[in-house]
């Protein structure tokens, strides 16, 4: 395993990062054992950093992850988040984060989080994240019940105004630095990296649309992107290539990343997406690929807060 420190935190962390929200069945329905196993395997090969949410099968994930960390839990750097309970159900207040805060450190079995963070920012009001959320997030981290602080999302413009605008040590960012996408590093990490915030890649293959099994029902991309997504796919399988080890590595890659997070539910996947660690992505293969998907590069989708989307978002599929 590859380690890099999280921005200005002293947390050193595995480049690849555990993904946990396949364990609350975001992606359909794992089995319980093998996701646990999946958890444990990981933590033998060097992953130390598992990401976490209430919302992730609404509960499900943090009490299987927090299952499965039994006695290793000193081992690992354990992040999860506050603010967003269900699709559209979402409380930024303050009341809330505290009561959210106690309710995860329960199902996860332990006394404090390593990293703490407002789920899903674009969907809250601006003024109420910064003037309300984040300083609750500080006020956990002063009381010791957590050690870091941070806010997670899709839309990039929300999250930089969080980094220029407030007191946060990490950003979690999701689908913005993949093969499909790469705006991250124009329109955030500029910021992060003035402000010395850490980032956190989260879906580096796009919410499974690079991969052969392709994009859940639910996947908000445009049609014309995960179209581009199918076809980079059977290229790639027409080369005897797998797109989702070329996407791994191709996330792996980006040194501006501490962690990239795959969301891993089963024990083949642990094990195939630790071999990408520590190797070149495939320049021929690269090539072929980021020329299919050239005029689809870089878009990105609405989320349902017309306020807070990026300027260049065009309407999400669902
Ligand atoms: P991802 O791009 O990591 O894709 C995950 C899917 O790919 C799962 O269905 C998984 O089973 C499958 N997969 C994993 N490895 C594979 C392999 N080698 N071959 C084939 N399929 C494979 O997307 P993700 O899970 O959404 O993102 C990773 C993690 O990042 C999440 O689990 C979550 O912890 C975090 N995340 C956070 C936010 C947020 O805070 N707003 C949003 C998205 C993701």
């Amino acid at each position: 395993m590859i380690y890099r420190t999280l921005g200005r935190t002293e947390l050193s962390v595995s480049i690849l990062g555990f993904g946990a929200s396949p364990l609350g069945h975001e992606f359909g329905a794992i089995n319980e054992t093998e996701g646990i196993r999946a958890v444990q395997l990981a933590i033998e090969k060097g992953i130390n950093y598992f990401d976490v949410s209430p919302y992730y099968g609404r509960t499900m994930a943090e009490e299987r992850l927090g299952a499965a960390l039994d006695g290793k839990r000193q081992q690992i750097v354990l992040a999860s988040k506050t603010g967003r309970y269900d699709k559209d159900q979402f409380d930024f207040s303050a009341e809330r984060v505290v009561t959210s805060l106690e309710e995860s450190l329960k199902r996860l079995r332990t006394d404090y989080l390593d990293v703490f963070q407002a789920h899903d920012i674009e969907f809250g009001n601006k003024a109420q994240i910064i003037g309300e959320t984040v300083p609750t997030l500080i006020k956990m981290k002063e009381q010791g019940k957590v050690r870091f602080v941070g806010v997670t999302g899709y839309q990039l413009n929300p999250l930089r105004d969080l980094a220029e605008n407030t007191d946060i040590d990490m950003v979690l960012s999701y689908c913005r630095y993949n093969l499909m996408d790469t705006a991250l590093d124009r329109v955030l990490m500029p910021a992060l990296r003035r402000r010395g915030i850490g980032l956190v890649n989260a879906s580096p293959l796009h919410m499974r649309l690079l991969t052969a099994r392709g994009a859940p029902d639910w996947h908000p991309a445009p049609e014309a992107v995960l179209e581009a997504g199918r076809r980079a796919t059977d290229w790639c399988n027409r080369q005897g290539a797998d797109i989702s080890e070329l996407a791994l590595q191709f996330a792996l890659d980006y040194a501006s990343a501490a962690t990239t997070l795959v969301g891993m539910g089963k024990v083949s996947h642990v094990e195939r997406n630790v071999k990408a660690v520590g190797i070149k992505p495939d320049a021929e293969l690269l090539r072929g690929v980021q020329e299919i998907i050239k005029p689809v590069a870089d878009t990105c989708w609405t989320s349902d807060c017309p306020e807070n989307n990026d300027p260049e978002a065009v309407p999400a599929r669902v």
